[in-house]
Formats: C-alpha cells, structure tokens, sequence
C-alpha cells in the first residue's frame, strides 16, 4: 500500500510496542511482541488460551506492568523503571493521563453493584477526570442511548441481563472519552442470545472508525470486522495480517489448525 492510500484508511500511530516482555516469577508470558495499531483500526487478538493475550491487553492500558521492551501511546512513550521481578511506573502522572485514553471492557463487565447505570457511567469522569457533572451526566445519558439503555439508566447492574450490563460497560467506557477501546473477550461471559446485542454495539463503533483492540472468540467478528488479526501464541506473534487473507488458510499452518479445531469445538 503506498503511504497516501495508508493515510486515507488509517491515522497516525496509535500504540506501538517493540519487544514487549512479561514475566510472572520464573514465567515469561510475553516473549518479545512488536505491535502498531493505527487510529481507525480494528485489531482482534486470537489465540488458545493461556497464549498471553490478556497480559497483553493489560499491559497496553497498564494494568500490568511489562518487564522489558517499550510501549509508545499516541507518540509519547511510557516512563517505566523495567525490571523482570519488580517492574513500577516512573511517571504516575503520565500514567494516569495515558490511561484514561486507552479503556478497557472487561468480560465480567466490572460494573459497581451498589451503584446505578448512570452513577456507574459517571464515577471515573467525575471522580477521576474531574469533568463538570452536568456535562457528565448528560453524556452519559447520550452512551446509554447509543447503546439502546436509555430507558434504564437507574436500574441496578443485578437488575439487567448480562448483554445489558455488557452495552453499560461499553458506554461507561465511552463517557471516558478515550482515544482507543480495549476489549477482553467481552462476550464470553454471556448466554449465547445476548451475544448479537453486544457485538452490533462494537459493529458500530467500528464502522465510526475507533480504535479498537479486541481479544475475541468470535470468529466470524473477527473476519468480518477487523482491519487486522493478531493470532498469538505461547506470548509471541504466530501470525499476522488482513483477515480476508488468514482466514483463506494457507498463510500461517499453526493458525489454520487454530481455527479448524475452533470450529470442531463449535460443532460439537
Ligand atoms: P489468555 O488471555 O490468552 O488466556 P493470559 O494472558 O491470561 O492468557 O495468561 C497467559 C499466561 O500467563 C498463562 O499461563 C497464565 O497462567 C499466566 N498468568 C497470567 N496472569 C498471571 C499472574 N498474575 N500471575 C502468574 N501467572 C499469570
Ligand atoms: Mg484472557
């Protein structure tokens, strides 16, 4: 692709790591991973569990802290003191700022229970941004709108089905303004019904053209929405590339047997 075509369908560097390491202990979980995502990309992260794409994902907002290697986002690279056993943050203000431009869906949702939808969406805007609240609770209203919960905005998480509080999630998420989404496998928790509602959710946000780094199952997602595919395994890159060409098979051996023994699971 010439740098102009490049241009027209992706912005600037989004987040980019060279040579990203994680170790618990004597274990290495990421083994060296060299990563850009672009604004306006959709990536899916594949892999068998245990492959290390959540410790990925984690590390991407910070949640976990690499052991070595480096993690630019949006230009600026993260000040880390690395070390295999005790890796700590060398700049807690950078970190606070990079991290509320990065958001994470989680698969459990990790909505407050004893808060409503509404005060879940305004918690960190209000209490971490420290947005003015009226502002705030206006746009919350307009993300749970989006996300088709208008009409239960002071229901309790309990009181919603899991598709429901997954959408809440989504948009607690977008109240934070951030510059690119992370998903870890955010509808594996869920009833196979209520898996289409969340992910015509997702479907939307990508077509708006965010940013989106996704950790999914869902195969058919994955080729039909990702700009791009991420098969990890063991903690390194097994593969990489548009979805229309690793999903024709005969790119990458490991990640055919991937998805062909998925879709023997699937079928049974
Ligand atoms: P995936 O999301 O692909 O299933 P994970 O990133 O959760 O994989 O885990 C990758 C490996 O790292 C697994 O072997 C897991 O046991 C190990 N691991 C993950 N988190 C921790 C932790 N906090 N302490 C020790 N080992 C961990
Ligand atoms: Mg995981």
């Amino acid at each position: 692709m010439s740098a102009t075509a490049m241009e027209l369908t992706h912005g600037a560097t989004a987040i980019s790591t060279l040579e990203l390491r994680k170790s618990y202990g004597e274990i290495e979980v990421l083994k060296g991973i060299d990563f850009t995502a672009r604004e306006g990309e959709v990536v899916s992260i594949l892999g068998a569990s245990g492959s290390g794409k959540s410790t990925f994902l984690r590390c991407l907002n910070l949640l976990e802290l690499p052991s070595a290697g480096s993690l630019d986002v949006f230009g600026e690279r993260v000040k880390l003191r690395l070390s295999a056993s005790n890796p700590r943050i060398a700049d807690r203000k950078q970190v606070d700022r990079l991290r509320t431009q990065v958001a994470m869906v989680f698969q459990n949702f990790c909505l407050w229970s004893h808060m409503t939808i509404l005060e879940n969406l305004m918690e960190a805007p209000v209490h971490v941004q420290r947005r003015n609240s009226q502002e705030v609770r206006k746009e919350a209203i307009a993300a749970l709108e989006r996300v088709g919960l208008a009409h239960r905005i002071n229901a309790y998480p309990a009181q919603l089905s899991g598709g429901q509080q997954q959408r809440a999630a989504i948009a607690r998420a977008l109240v934070m303004k951030p510059r690119v989404l992370l998903f870890d496998e955010p509808t594996s928790a869920l009833d196979p019904e209520l898996v289409g509602e969340v992910l015509k959710v997702m479907r939307d946000l990508a077509a708006e053209g965010r940013t989106m780094l996704i950790v999914t199952h869902e195969m058919a997602f994955a080729r039909d929405v990702s700009s791009r595919i991420l098969f990890l395994e063991d903690g390194r890159i097994g593969a990489e590339g548009a979805p229309q060409k690793l999903f024709a098979g005969g790119v990458n051996e490991r990640f055919d047997q991937f998805v062909r023994r998925f879709n023997e699971n699937a079928s049974h």
